[in-house]
């Protein structure tokens, strides 16, 4: 399989963003695609943003490293021009099977028989979507975590379709972009990440939610008793307090009840993380 050289991400999103300006801060050239102009408009301003951020947080990080990372990095609302010379795709689009599906049969018409298609997809499997892909060989999930700069795993995971050396391929290009690969046997809803993750987010709502202890004490506990760096609703903070909601509202009556109480007591109060300048904690004077 060929060098990776020219990496497209399709959505310009949270997670899309962010693989597109990390791919180009690492030397390749990208393309980053989502639906319309305006959209774009946006993401141009974001990847600004980053390249601050990259400025700020990535050690040894130069002014000449991220305008080398933005000149390397075009935007498009137009599929074919997005897919057209990719050795790789990286698909960031919205967490919806569906959407998933028609744009990787639009991206298989469109795309060189050699390139590689990616799923970042936290929920589905792989297997879900391979077989809209019309290259199921050819297909992987690579999962990243939100702030891909700091938090810079990347969870490869094939189907049993998947070929070698398109993992193999996956596993390589994760490594020139500067993550960290996490090769998976086989398929496992949530990886290792959200595996580990969801059940230790729960139980720390539980105990919040049951009034056992504070959050800020349940912090404090996880923090000194194993050493972690940040306590689980630090977590929930960074990570938004969306996004778990909505998967306690998938799961069962239990974390149905810890999605009511997130909801009354967080998120209709507008307390909706760290992006929003207050979740469990307060960050609006920081
Ligand atoms: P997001 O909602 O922030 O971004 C989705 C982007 O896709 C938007 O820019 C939207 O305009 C665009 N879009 C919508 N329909 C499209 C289409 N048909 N074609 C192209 N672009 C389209 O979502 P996100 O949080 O970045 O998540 C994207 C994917 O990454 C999901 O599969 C999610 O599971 C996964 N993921 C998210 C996180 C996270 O922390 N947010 C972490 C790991 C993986």
């Amino acid at each position: 399989m060929g060098e990776i050289n020219r990496i497209t991400v399709l959505g310009t999103g949270v997670l899309g963003s962010q693989i597109a300006f990390q791919s180009a801060f690492k030397g390749k050239t990208v393309i980053a695609y989502d639906l319309n102009d305006d959209i774009l408009e946006n993401a141009k301003a974001h990847a600004a943003e980053l390249a601050q951020t990259y400025l700020d947080q990535v050690p040894g990080a130069t002014r000449d490293d991220v305008d080398g990372a933005l000149g390397r990095l075009s935007f498009t609302s137009d599929l074919a021009e997005a897919a057209g010379h990719a050795d790789l795709v990286i698909e960031a689009i919205p967490e919806v099977l569906k959407i998933k599906e028609d744009t990787f049969t639009k991206l298989n018409q469109l795309a060189p028989a050699s390139t590689i298609f990616a799923t970042n997809s936290s929920t589905l499997l792989p297997s879900d979507i391979a077989p809209s892909t019309g290259r199921p060989d050819r297909f992987v999930a690579m999962h990243f975590a939100n702030r891909v700069w700091q938090f810079n795993t990347c969870e490869i995971m094939g189907t049993p379709q998947t070929s070698k050396e398109t993992f193999d391929a996956a596993v390589d290009a994760a490594k020139q972009i500067g993550m960290v690969p996490i090769p998976m046997h086989k398929e496992k809803a949530g990886y290792v990440l959200n595996s580990l993750l969801v059940p230790f987010l729960n139980a720390a709502a539980e105990l919040a939610a049951g009034d056992y202890a504070d959050p800020t004490s349940v912090d404090e506990v996880w923090r000194i008793a194993t050493g972690a760096p940040l306590g689980p609703f630090q977590i929930y903070d960074i990570i938004g307090l969306t996004t778990p909601y909505n998967i306690m509202m998938a799961g069962d009556a239990e974390q149905q009840k810890l999605a009511a109480w997130l909801k009354s007591e967080y998120i209709d109060k507008g307390y909706l993380g760290l992006a929003s300048g207050r979740g469990f904690y307060d960050y609006s004077t920081q």
